[in-house]
């Protein structure tokens, strides 16, 4: 069941009107349900059962304190890409032990932020990073719990800026390297090898690249021990899909088989990185209608949400679902229109040629699935405030990022003294 709902001909979240948080929080907003994302981790955790996995939630995808928060609770640890992530992680209350740091470009002062907090795993993605790591750890007489991020070359079906196993991408280290690079680690002062990552892209609907990742990661560890290398953990990453319109979501128990057949008698530790799959659905963007327009080609209707609240539409060619907050009345007639935003930009679209009944001024619509990759995008071109974010539990709703007021950014901007 989803967590957004009509009763009574109007949308909830839960038991909340969007209405009502409309009317109390403003337009345009962030609305997630804590339960959809509660419900989503117990379902990712329950499809692992008996895997000897760990859920380190992948951050970026929705970093409000309130939202790792709520998976903390439940026990996911975290993957974080930067320092910035890592802090917000502890300070939403998951342990450091429990938290992957991602990323090709970690700073020094990152990996110092890193170890210190007593984290878990780092993951290097080159040679360079790896003699920095070791050189940062002995600094600090520390010892980094490391993993080699692995590139193993394999394709997946998603939009090109999110695929990320191909040797064409930035990502990992060329798995044929990986033995080679695994053992340096071992010998590297302050590196204590602990494993080997991978992550293949995000959005990812049909499983079968994960079978062929998987499969390439055991052969590395069994190669690996061979040579006499202890590999205790493997990361197997995030990017486990969603639907949005027109897609189907792949089913956790087919990719707990995969991950079973593949690399389940390895006696790993296993770390998986959702991130979309456990808050997408889990939130919607809220916004008001201002005008309608049409021009000889097309229908528009111009909402106060825009580009940058939500850049996954202009920037993924993302298909959002759009609908009324207040359902159509049966059979009431629907149009073909362009949702669009005030950004003085042709790309700022939030959905291109959906089917809405007639909408004025004044009503509301929902942005759906929204909860990943959506507020942490956001900017404040055009001179926007930074759009807020709402978290519903039941019957309770709470503001868990106030909108932030243009101002607030304009009062950051100095003058140099020759302009003053
Ligand atoms: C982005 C990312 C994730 C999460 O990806 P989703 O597609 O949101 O599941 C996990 N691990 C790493 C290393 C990432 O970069």
């Amino acid at each position: 069941m989803s967590a957004f709902a009509y009763r009574d001909g109007r949308l909830h979240a839960e038991g909340v009107a969007l209405e009502t948080i409309a009317e109390t929080c403003g337009t345009p907003v962030y609305v997630y349900s804590q339960t959809a994302i509660e419900d989503a981790y117990r379902e990712f955790a329950g499809a692992l059962d008996g895997l000897n996995a760990k859920i380190c939630y992948g951050v970026k995808a929705n970093a409000n304190l309130a939202v790792i928060r709520t998976l903390a609770r439940l026990g996911a640890g975290a993957d974080v890409v930067s320092g910035g992530e890592l802090a917000r992680a502890v300070a939403a209350g998951i342990r450091p032990a429990d938290i992957v740091f991602s990323g090709v470009g970690k700073t020094r002062d990152e990996m110092a932020q890193a170890l210190t907090a007593g984290i878990g795993q780092l993951n290097v993605e080159s040679e360079a990073e790896l003699a920095a790591l070791g050189e940062v750890a002995q600094g600090l007489g520390a010892s980094a719990p490391t993993a080699l991020r692995v590139n193993p070359d394999v394709a997946v079906d998603t939009t090109d800026k999110i695929a990320t196993g191909r040797y064409e991408h930035k990502f990992g280290i060329p798995i044929e390297d990986a033995a080679r690079v695994y053992r340096r680690g071992s010998r590297t002062p302050g590196i204590r090898m602990v494993g080997l990552a991978i992550h293949i892209g995000s959005q990812i609907l049909d499983l079968s690249p994960y079978r062929s990742a998987f499969a390439a990661l055991s052969e590395s560890v069994r190669g690996l021990r061979r040579a006499g290398s202890a590999v205790e953990r493997l990361d197997l990453g995030g990017g486990l899909g969603i639907s949005y319109i027109g897609e189907t979501a792949p089913g956790l128990g087919d990719f707990a088989d995969i991950v079973r057949d593949t690399v389940g008698s390895l006696g790993c530790e296993l770390v998986v990185e959702p991130g979309r799959r456990l808050v997408g659905n889990a939130g919607l963007l809220l916004s008001r209608v201002l005008y309608s327009k049409e021009t000889p080609e097309k229908r528009f209707l111009i909402v106060d949400a825009a580009m940058n609240d939500l850049l996954r539409p202009t920037l993924y060619r993302a298909e959002h679902e759009v609908v009324p907050v207040t359902a159509p009345a049966d059979g009431q007639e629907k149009r073909r229109v362009d949702v669009v935003g005030p950004v003085c930009e042709t790309g700022d679209y939030l959905a291109q040629g959906v089917e809405l009944p007639m909408l004025e001024e004044g009503d509301l619509v929902a942005i759906e699935s929204a909860g990943a990759y959506g507020a942490v995008m956001a900017s404040q071109y055009n001179g926007r405030g930074l759009v807020g974010e709402v978290i519903v539990r039941g019957d309770a709703h709470a503001v868990i990022r106030p909108f932030q007021d243009p101002a607030i950014l304009q009062a950051l901007d100095r003058l140099p003294r020759w302009l003053e």
